[in-house]
This record gives structure tokens, C-alpha cells and sequence, in this order.
């Protein structure tokens, strides 16, 4: 272990700016307290609890921050309904305590919604009722509102698009929901605020040891540079989500697979096809799950499926199979069914769930969706399973653990009363500028100095260039596609718009970046070729 007085000498910080926070990594080693692999929800999560409890942090992302699965969720803060339905006692409780601590800490970023569950056949309305009442049950104290039976007149007024025929009511009940990358970036800053530093485009390709064989610091390399970067760390975290037995190979080549990877797709279409601001919940999909056509930024999420995948990728795409289950089964319920030519986008992700250790092979729906850390020989702690409304448990757990390992002194966890970076308590969701919290009279300044910035980018979309150069400036963006699908969300609101608003977008960049008209050309390219992804008929 190497001498504390020498560590990474960070101050208490109110910024991300990469190139800084680059120069204080190759300063003196590199030395930190807690190095942690991703920069996802797991791993953006540890970073906030470890900088909160006064250790030096350093974060490092291959990508950008959520570029894998914590971008692709199905936006849902929850205890969840389905694993209530499962028995899981557990899992339901702790995820419903942190529902109610991620909506305490961050109200700017997790709403209350009310999800509607139609009931066609009689015993469907006590049936959920009940369960639900159960449900509002377990979150105590943290609960967002009683579930209660509706009539069928509620239930059309609030969902307008559900199908009338059959419908004898329904039931509401309660959960929250967010904006995934929003918050992922939200964390990297509460992290920067307390001192952490978390870089983007940094992949870790190696790790390194002492003289007794321990796990005590990284290689890494730059992507957007190619710089090589050695780091030394008392602990090192593997939360690399999907990707973690690439991490757990290169600490032991015979090391056993610890992940199941399962994809998840949804489908965004017009908010028409749903008529409210209330959720739709299908309780019972043919294949046994739950389908949700959630309200979300103006539009409406439908998904989603779960199909298991061997080889784990950054860029998943969705299966022919899984769009047309989605379409089909949102068909079955609502008024309008919508078709291939009404998805505005379509993302996939993947479920890094912790693989089961029992006998036989589950089917990926059957796997808990519980954590899992792993603590290697080496001294490597590895944490991957749970859901993005576990992170902050998720983090305490695995520091705890380091502390436990005797590699970190002892500190109290803090984060179960942490405000994130830009709490406020006056949300107005009549504007975009709501993700923003506290920063967003920033973002209106930056138009107030010149009304050049309040430029629209796109005219059926409320974005601006402020928001462009506030992702630049502030929130570490690094590309068209940071800008566009992870800041401000338009690749998976609307594929289509967001190519007519690149050339925009990449101009900016390269104005602010210092990049030449090459760079610009290529981003475009890269760009334009990652979003036909995103679009069913992949026509640009
Ligand atoms: C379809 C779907 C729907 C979901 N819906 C919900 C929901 O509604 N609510 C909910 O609570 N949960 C939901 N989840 C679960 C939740 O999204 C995940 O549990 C969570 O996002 C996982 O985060 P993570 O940080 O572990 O993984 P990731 O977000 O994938 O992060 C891992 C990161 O590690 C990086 N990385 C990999 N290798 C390296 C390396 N060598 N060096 C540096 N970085 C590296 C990757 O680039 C990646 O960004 C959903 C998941 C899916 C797939």
C-alpha cells in the first residue's frame, strides 16, 4: 500500500472539465484512494458515496458516462411490481426504500407517477388492488401515494388510448420515474463536488500489482488521445456492468463467468397513442412479463423484452422478433395500434445480471435481480445485478466491503441524505430545463449574455444552443453523440430529428473543442451511421 500523504492531492471541486481533471491524473502517480472501472449507474453511484465519505476517487469510462445499459432503461424508479409477484420480499423492500431516497435527494430528476393497470375480467380489480396495497405497504414511510381501485371512466380519462372495449376499470397505483443519462450525469457532478475525479473516453486496459500480488492501481489509455495512463488505488472496483469479465479475466485468464447479459428493447412513439400523463402497466405479456408504455420528455416509452445475449456489446441492436412483440402486444391494448412507421426510435440495452450459481440454465426472466460483489484474491472488488434505483445501496455495500477488506480506513456512509448536485425543491416540468435542477438559471444566463444561444436547434424541439454549450462546458461531452443522445436525449426521443440537428451540434463542437473542419466531417459520419440504428427502416 503505498503512502497516503502522497495520494492524489484533490481539492473540493464545482467542475468536470476533462482536460484538468486529466493533468491531476498524471500528476504524482496518479494515486487515489478508490479507482473505480465505469462510469454507469454502479459505478458513477460508488464514485458518489466514496467522494462523500472523504476518500479520494478517481473514476475512469471507456465511453462516455452511461453510454452502456444505464441510458437504455426503461426510466422506471421502482420497488418493482413483477419481483412482488415473484415472492422476492427483499429485493421489492430495499428497491422501494431507495425509490423514496433517490426522489428525497434528487426531486429535480425522479417524478411521481401514476401507473394505470386496466382490468377487463372481474377478479382483475380486487386481484391488483390488494397486491398493490401490499406493495404501498412495504415502502412505508418512503410510499409515493396509495394504490386504489378506478372506475372505468378515470381509467379512459387518464389513459385515453386505452382500448374501451372489455374494460369493466381499473387499478393506480404509484412509482417514480426519471431520466437515466440525466441522472448518470447528474452523479459524475455530485461526485466532482465532493472531489472525485470521473473522466469519460478512459479505458482501463490492464491492471497492476504490488510485490505481493495484489491488485493496487490500473493502465489505462486515453481514447480520444491515445495518451497512456498508469494509476495507482489502495482499492480498485470493477463496475464495468456487461463488461466485467473482461475486467475479471485480466486479474485471472481462468476466471468463471460472472455475468448473464439480457436484452431489453423499447420503442418510442408519439404521446398521442397513450392521450394522458398516466402510465400504462400490462401485467401479463404472452411471454409472462410486464410491458409499459411510460410518458416520458413528450413522447411515450413502450417496452420491454428480455432475451438473453452471449456476447456482451456497447451498441446493442434490437431484434427484428423483440419489435415485433412490442408493437403486437401495445396493439392488444391500446385504441391505435402503432406500427413499424410510428417509432420516432428504438433502443436496446443489456441487464448485466449476476449469473446463478445453482444448477441448471434459468431463462434470463427467471434470474434475480439482485446485486452481487465479488471479492477476488487479488483484492479486486467486482459488483455487478441490481437495477439503476439500487445504485446508492449498491455503492454502500461495495464500500463497506473495501473498508471490511482493511484497504480503506473506516468512514461513514453519508449518502442516504445526500442531495445531489442540483437539488432543488421547485421542480417545473413545463420546460426541458427541469433536468437541470439549481444549474438551469445557469443555462438561461448563458442565453441572457447572447441571444444567440437561445437558438433553436430544431424547430419541433425545445432545445438550444445553450444546452449544447452547456453540455460541452460542463458536463463533459465530447462528441455528437454525447450531445445528442446522453445530454440532451434526442437520438431516443426522436432518431430522425436528432440527424437534422448533428451538422448544428458538431459545429458547436467543433468551435468549443478547437477541432478542425475533418473532425467535424467524421463526427457527422459517426454520428449519422450510429442513429440509422435507431431507426426501424434505417433509412437516413
Ligand atoms: C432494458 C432495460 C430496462 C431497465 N429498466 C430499469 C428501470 O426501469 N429501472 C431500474 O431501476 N433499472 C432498470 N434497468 C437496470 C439498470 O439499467 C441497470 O441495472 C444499470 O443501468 C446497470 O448499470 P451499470 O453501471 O452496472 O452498467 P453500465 O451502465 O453498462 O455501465 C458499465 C460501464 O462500464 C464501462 N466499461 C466497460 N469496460 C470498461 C473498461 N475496460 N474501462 C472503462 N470503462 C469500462 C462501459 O462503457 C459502461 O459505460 C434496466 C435495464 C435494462 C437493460
Amino acid at each position: 500500500m503505498f503512502n497516503k500523504k502522497r495520494s492524489l492531492s484533490l481539492s473540493k471541486r464545482k467542475q468536470m472539465k476533462r482536460d484538468i481533471l486529466l493533468n491531476e491524473i498524471s500528476r504524482d502517480g496518479g494515486r487515489c484512494d478508490v479507482l473505480v472501472i465505469g462510469g454507469g449507474a454502479t459505478g458513477l453511484g460508488i464514485a458518489v458515496d466514496a467522494a462523500s465519505r472523504g476518500y479520494r476517487v478517481v473514476l475512469l469510462e471507456q465511453s462516455d458516462f452511461a453510454k452502456g445499459t444505464s441510458s437504455r432503461s426503461t426510466k422506471l424508479v421502482h420497488g418493482g411490481v413483477r419481483y412482488l409477484a415473484q415472492g422476492d420480499l427483499r429485493l421489492v423492500t430495499g428497491a422501494l426504500r431507495e425509490r423514496g431516497l433517490m426522489r428525497r435527494n434528487a426531486p429535480h430528476l425522479v417524478r411521481n407517477m401514476r401507473f394505470i393497470i386496466g382490468n377487463y375480467r372481474w377478479w382483475e380489480q380486487p386481484f391488483y388492488t390488494i397486491g398493490l396495497t401490499f406493495y404501498d405497504l412495504l415502502a412505508g414511510s418512503l410510499g409515493l401515494g396509495r394504490s386504489l381501485p378506478l372506475l372505468k371512466s378515470t381509467v379512459m380519462r387518464e389513459i385515453p388510448g386505452l382500448k374501451q372495449r372489455g374494460l369493466r376499470g381499473g387499478v393506480v397505483y404509484h412509482d417514480g420515474q426519471f431520466d437515466d443519462a440525466r441522472m448518470a450525469v447528474t452523479l459524475a457532478q455530485t461526485a466532482a463536488d465532493h472531489g472525485a475525479v470521473c473522466l469519460n473516453y478512459v479505458k482501463v486496459d490492464g491492471l497492476t500489482r504490488d510485490d505481493k500480488g495484489l491488485v493496487n492501481g490500473v493502465k489505462a489509455t486515453d481514447q480520444l488521445t491515445g495518451r497512456p495512463y498508469g494509476l495507482l488505488a489502495r482499492v480498485v472496483i470493477n463496475a464495468t456492468g456487461v463488461f466485467i469479465d473482461d475486467i475479471l479475466r485480466m486479474d485471472d485468464p481462468a476466471a468463471k463467468p460472472k455475468v448473464r447479459p439480457s436484452q431489453g428493447v423499447h420503442l418510442v412513439v408519439d404521446s398521442k397513442f397513450l392521450g394522458g400523463n398516466s402510465a400504462l402497466m400490462i401485467p401479463k405479456t404472452r411471454d409472462g412479463r410486464v410491458l409499459f408504455g411510460v410518458p416520458w420528455h413528450g413522447k411515450v416509452v413502450l417496452g420491454t423484452t428480455d432475451t438473453p445475449i452471449d456476447k456482451p456489446e456497447l451498441e446493442p441492436r434490437a431484434l427484428e422478433e423483440e419489435v415485433a412483440f412490442i408493437l403486437e402486444q401495445a396493439g392488444e391494448y391500446l385504441d391505435r395500434q402503432p406500427s413499424r412507421q410510428d417509432v420516432l426510435s428504438v433502443f436496446a440495452g443489456l441487464r448485466p445480471l449476476a449469473a446463478p450459481t445453482g444448477p441448471g440454465r434459468k431463462k434470463t426472466k427467471e434470474i434475480s435481480r439482485n446485486h452481487k460483489i465479488y471479492k477476488s484474491a487479488s483484492g479486486l472488488l467486482t459488483i455487478t445485478g441490481g437495477k439503476w434505483t439500487t445504485y446508492r445501496e449498491m455503492a454502500e455495500e461495495v464500500i463497506d466491503e473495501a473498508i471490511r477488506s482493511g484497504r480503506l480506513e473506516r468512514r461513514k456512509c453519508v449518502t442516504r441524505g445526500l442531495k445531489l448536485h442540483g437539488y432543488t425543491g421547485n421542480r417545473d416540468d413545463s420546460s426541458w430545463n427541469y433536468v437541470y435542477g439549481s444549474d438551469a438559471a445557469k443555462i438561461e444566463a448563458l442565453v441572457r449574455e447572447n441571444p444567440g444561444n437561445g437558438t433553436l436547434l430544431h424547430k419541433d424541439y425545445p432545445f438550444h444552443v445553450a444546452h449544447v454549450l452547456w453540455a460541452i462546458r460542463e458536463e463533459q461531452a465530447q462528441t455528437v453523440e454525447d450531445v445528442l443522445a446522453r445530454r440532451l436525449r434526442m437520438l431516443v426521443l426522436d432518431a430522425r430529428a436528432a440527424i437534422e440537428m448533428a451538422p448544428r451540434v458538431a459545429s458547436i463542437l467543433a468551435g468549443e473543442l478547437g477541432k478542425d473542419n475533418d473532425w467535424e466531417k467524421q463526427q457527422l459520419l459517426d454520428f449519422n451511421s450510429q442513429a440509422k440504428g435507431y431507426l426501424l427502416n434505417g433509412v437516413v
